[in-house]
């Protein structure tokens, strides 16, 4: 991701920002889009993993269609060329004005969350003398094996409709005149890696669709969400996500019929590796214990350590990488002293400026020695990243930068 010139550009450059790869995004947009077309299957980019401009209109080019969790989502899925057709719209709180952007803009699904919001959506339609397409969210019940944090799909949760209220959404739908059921909608949660898990939703959607054929409904659609994980350990090595196993394992278990659609929702796994949070150390301070390397970057920029305990692989660009496998021409410190550098290795608390004292990044990070000014990379952070900024503390917006 990062060569000499890359890193001599960025010493250039005022910090913290984040970096987009656009060849990374390319290739990862490429593979998925092949991957998903040998089954005919339609995938939907999960907007809110990364709204940045430009990432949107790459995707966008490559033919991919929006699923959006907010009225402003739909608005800049719109803005940025995704055809209404291809623009799902999901949340678990839509608000009256949101639904009625959604409905002006005639967009192709609302993945209803709840019994009250068909009933809302009825009759905002009505108001309209429109008909709104519907997929109802069920929670599928399947455990993610993901952080507690982001699992999404099991019953006390507050997405999704449970099984035992289809009743009750069979007969909302049959008295919703101003509602066109369209399919079923799933989404159990981020970050998965583990194709099991995959498999067991497949058998749970297929049990569902029978009940709704079964109850009369004709079921068009079946969306099963997003949630494909990347590797945060091997940002270079394995860059791409495994989108090839993925989207075989709901070839191989789904229940398609022929003129059924099959529908797919990845946000993260389309944009996590295309950027990294450049940052530089302002402050090395010696703890008791504890060696503290200040950013000027901190939970403001990326607060998913903070939020999630995610992990992200940490690199100094202007010493040598945390894999040890690069070595800059950049930086104050005079660059014979590599050759100790596996044994000056030392752990570092990486913290940022922000006054929490969550503001830390990763404990006990094996770096080589920093200095003041050294440029660190936070890696595969193009997904839940810039689009989490807040202005806490009063922050400038943290700066974008494209490879090209
Ligand atoms: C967040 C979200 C996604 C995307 O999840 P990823 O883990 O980023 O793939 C898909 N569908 C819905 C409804 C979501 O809320």
């Amino acid at each position: 991701m990062f060569n000499t010139t890359t890193i001599n550009r960025f010493q250039q450059l005022e910090t913290p920002f984040y970096y987009y790869d656009l060849n990374v995004l390319r290739k990862t947009l490429e593979t998925c889009s092949n991957a998903a077309t040998q089954y005919g299957f339609h995938v939907h980019y999960a907007m809110k993993a990364n709204f940045n401009p430009k990432v949107l209109d790459m995707i966008q080019s490559y033919g991919f269609g929006a699923d959006c969790v907010s009225g402003n989502e739909v608005k800049a899925a719109i803005e940025h060329g995704f055809g209404k057709e291809k623009i799902v719209f999901a949340g678990v709180g839509k608000s009256d004005k949101e639904i009625n952007l959604a409905l002006d803009a005639d967009i192709f699904c609302f993945n209803a969350e709840s019994v009250q919001e068909l009933v809302i959506i009825n009759d905002l339609a009505k108001a309209k003398n429109k008909i709104a397409n519907i997929a109802i969210r069920i929670n599928p019940n399947v455990d993610a094996h993901t952080h507690h944090f982001i699992t999404t799909g099991l019953e006390e949760n507050k997405f999704g409709i449970n099984t035992w209220q289809l009743p009750d959404v069979a007969d909302a739908l049959r008295k919703c005149s101003n509602l066109q059921f369209l399919g079923i909608h799933f989404h159990i949660g981020s970050q998965i890696t583990d194709m099991e898990v995959y498999k067991s939703l497949c058998i749970r959607i297929n049990e569902i669709q029978d009940w709704f054929e079964n109850h009369g409904f004709k079921v068009k659609v079946l969306n099963t969400g997003g949630g494909l994980g990347v590797d945060y350990h091997n940002p270079d090595t394995n860059s791409i996500a495994d989108f090839e196993s993925y989207f075989k394992v709901f070839k191989k278990f789904l229940n398609v019929k022929p003129d059924q659609e099959v529908h797919f929702e990845l946000g993260r796994a389309l944009v996590a590796q295309s950027a990294a949070l450049i940052s530089r150390v302002l402050y090395v301070k010696n703890g008791l214990k504890t060696n503290f390397l200040v950013l000027d970057a901190g939970m403001t920029e990326l607060i998913r350590p903070m939020l999630y305990q995610a992990y992200h692989q940490i690199e100094n660009l202007s010493r040598d990488s945390e894999v040890g496998s690069r070595k800059s021409e950049v930086g104050s410190q005079d660059l014979t002293q590599d050759s100790e550098l596996k044994t000056s290795d030392l752990k570092y608390d990486v913290v940022g400026p922000i006054c929490e004292s969550t503001d830390c990044f990763r404990k006990d990070v094996e770096l080589p020695q920093s200095y003041r000014g050294d440029l660190i990379a936070i890696r595969t952070t193009g997904a839940y990243g810039e689009v989490m900024v807040s202005g806490y503390n009063l922050r400038d917006r943290v700066g974008s930068v494209y490879s090209e």
